[in-house]
């Protein structure tokens, strides 16, 4: 396949690509603005790689995405290009809804128009979303599953949403052979310095406090960015066009258990005189900040045969020197 990949520079696109490339064997272009959330570097060995093709360019621009299309002709398209900061969204909104709505709205009409050219079946248009786009959840309900209402509560996530209901639009109105994929926080390589493991790890590393909203006690569902990679190959590969399917690795972790979690692993790699548990400091909270997220993965599962295979949870036998307890929640 040749698959364009939106964004392909960034956390989860930077991953996907060496998947696709180097497990995979297919073909990519990928096109990305080069925004501050870009790490080129990370695939600076795939530069002079056959199968790989970057594209500097903006999805604000509709005319360079429509030559994108008439250039390259691909059989798919991995639409990833977001500001994806949550934090920043509260901030300055504005070019969340410039990239995450209109961006998204001018690739599906330049998908749309050489889909209608090429008349090519097997053409597949996925959309990269979020849990978010769900809303937050009670400790006690269900996860949520595809058929969850949409009910998002920051600017990011809203803009995700909107775009998600674009992308339906644009399958049930237009026909275009649409799919949508809803997903948990990712952890891995390359991911940048502002998201909450980086920037945990970081704080350790130069013994600075370690800021962790309100109490800490909101929850996320965390999974390994491979095993994203992997699960949106197999929707792209074998998920029923006009579909959503969730992706998560049921791995509930309170932040807070996530950043001592985390402090406990730099005590076992670089022992300090203190715990860097120390450094933990509780801030005022996220406005609007979700409680929690959690994901119902059984459609993906049963219906594609996808499963997570790394975990986040490493057992914490490396902590004993700082004989610490670990919290209730
Ligand atoms: P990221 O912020 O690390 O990377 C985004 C990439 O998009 C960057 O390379 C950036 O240069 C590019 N980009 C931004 N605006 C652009 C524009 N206007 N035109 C072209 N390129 C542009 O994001 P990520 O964490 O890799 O997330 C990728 C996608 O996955 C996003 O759509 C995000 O909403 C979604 N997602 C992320 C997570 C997560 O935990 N990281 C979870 C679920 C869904």
């Amino acid at each position: 396949m040749r698959i364009l990949v939106t964004g392909g520079c960034g956390f989860i696109g930077t991953n996907l690509i060496r998947f696709l490339i180097k497990e995979k064997g297919e073909t990519v272009i990928n096109f990305d603005a080069l925004t501050y959330a870009a790490n080129v570097s990370a695939l600076a060995d795939l530069e002079a790689h056959p199968e790989y093709t970057f594209v500097k360019g903006n999805i604000s621009d509709a005319n360079a995405l429509r030559e994108l299309f008439k250039r390259h002709q691909p059989d798919a398209v991995i639409h990833l290009a977001a500001e994806s900061h949550v934090d920043q969204s509260i901030t300055s909104p504005d070019v969340f809804i410039q990239t995450n709505v209109t961006g998204t709205y001018n690739l599906l009409q330049a998908a749309l128009e050489y889909f209608e050219k090429k008349a090519q079946e097997d053409f597949r248009y996925l959309q990269i979303s979020t849990d978010e786009v769900y809303g937050s959840l009670e400790l006690d309900a269900p996860a949520f599953t595809e058929d969850s209402p949409y009910r998002p509560n920051s600017p990011y996530a809203a803009s995700k949403a909107a775009a998600d209901h674009l992308v339906r639009s644009w399958h049930k109105t237009y026909g275009l052979p649409t799919m949508i994929t809803c997903c948990g926080n990712n952890y891995g390589p390359h991911q940048h310095a502002e998201k909450l493991i980086p920037k945990v790890i970081a704080c350790c590393k130069k013994q600075e406090p370690i800021p962790v909203y309100g109490d800490g006690s909101n929850i996320r569902d965390w999974i390994h960015v491979g095993d994203h990679a992997e699960a949106l190959y197999a929707v792209l590969q074998r998920g029923r066009i006009g579909e959503t399917y969730n992706i998560g690795a049921r791995n509930e972790l309170h932040n807070i258990e996530l950043v001592e979690m985390l402090c406990d692993q730099m005590c076992a790699i670089a022992p300090a005189k203190q715990s860097y548990r120390s450094l933990i400091k509780f801030d005022l909270d996220r406005l609007g900040h979700d409680k929690r997220y959690a994901l119902d993965t059984s459609k993906i599962v049963n219906e594609l045969r996808w499963g997570p295979k790394r975990t986040l949870l490493i057992p914490l036998t490396s902590c004993v020197p700082c004989n610490l307890q670990n919290r209730e929640y």
